[in-house]
């Protein structure tokens, strides 16, 4: 496989411009809301993330929701005044595309395109976004195994996007007692087989807030080159993923020890 250490040893470096850069060796943290809701949480959210000067900014406007009648995302309205809003700031975005036709309505807002655990497998997105100049962050599958993650990636990298990034964030085992099992092994065994950056999702992860900081912990200690994590004013009342989101200052907290334990490693 292209994406193997086999073919290429090198780490995979991805420049976002202006000094954004996620590669090993650093930690990439990525913060924001599940859904983007309005105007009002963009900036507050932009605000928190100035604070704790964090580059990248998550969030969802297409929203793969189990049921039809969840909020389902500002579409690309929503991504205008995200963009606006990020671009004065010097924030970077990533959010999910969900089908091909919106590739190119999403392109020039945004700074990396996540393929959410839902799409994994959709390999004619894969192939489309294997054409576009812009990073990829593809999640896992819900029930994907490590080397169907590998095989997805290889459907973009071989179409010629070599600006790539793994993500782990969770699988369904028989585990009831947390939304997925957060796959800590596979962010240790992505490391050794592949030269592309490897991202944990502690929110999606484990699914329950509280539980949300240890786990992204020891994701960093298992060898993440970042951490993607969902952060709300008040998570009681956010669109989406509420029971994962930290609040502000559990965020803050998270990025302190966040990069203390990277010191460690
Ligand atoms: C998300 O990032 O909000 C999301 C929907 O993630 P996943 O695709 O991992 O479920
Ligand atoms: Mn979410």
């Amino acid at each position: 496989k292209l994406v193997s250490k086999k073919w290429k040893v090198k780490p995979t470096v991805i420049d976002l411009g202006d000094g954004v850069v996620i590669e090993e060796g650093g930690m990439a943290i990525m913060a924001g809301p599940c859904s983007i809701e309005g105007e009002e949480q963009i900036e507050k959210t932009i605000q928190h993330l100035l604070d704790n000067n964090v580059k990248i900014m998550r969030g969802g406007v297409y929203k793969p929701r189990s049921s039809p009648y969840s909020f389902r995302g500002l579409g690309i309205d929503g991504l205008k005044v995200w963009y606006d809003a990020a671009r004065k700031a010097g924030i970077k975005i990533i959010t999910e595309v969900m089908q091909v036709s919106q590739i190119e309505e999403m392109h020039d807002y945004i700074d990396i395109f996540q393929v959410g655990a839902r799409n994994t497998q959709n390999f004619n997105l894969l192939d489309e976004l294997g054409k576009v100049h812009k990073p990829v962050l593809i999640k896992r599958g819900i029930s994907g195994t490590i080397d169907e993650l590998l095989s997805s990636a290889e459907y973009v990298f071989s179409a010629g996007n070599e600006n790539l990034m793994l993500c782990e964030r969770g699988i369904r085992t028989y585990e009831k007692a947390s939304r997925n099992t957060m796959d800590i092994n596979a962010i240790t065994i992505l490391k050794e087989k592949s030269h592309l950056p490897v991202i944990a999702d502690p929110s999606h992860g484990i699914g329950i807030r509280d539980h949300v900081e240890p786990v992204a912990l020891a994701c960093i200690m298992a060898g993440a080159d970042g951490v993607i994590y969902e952060t709300h004013e008040k998570p009681e009342e956010a669109y989406s993923d509420g029971q994962q989101t930290l609040n502000f200052r559990e965020s803050e907290k998270l990025i302190n020890k966040m990069r203390k334990v990277f010191e460690l490693r």
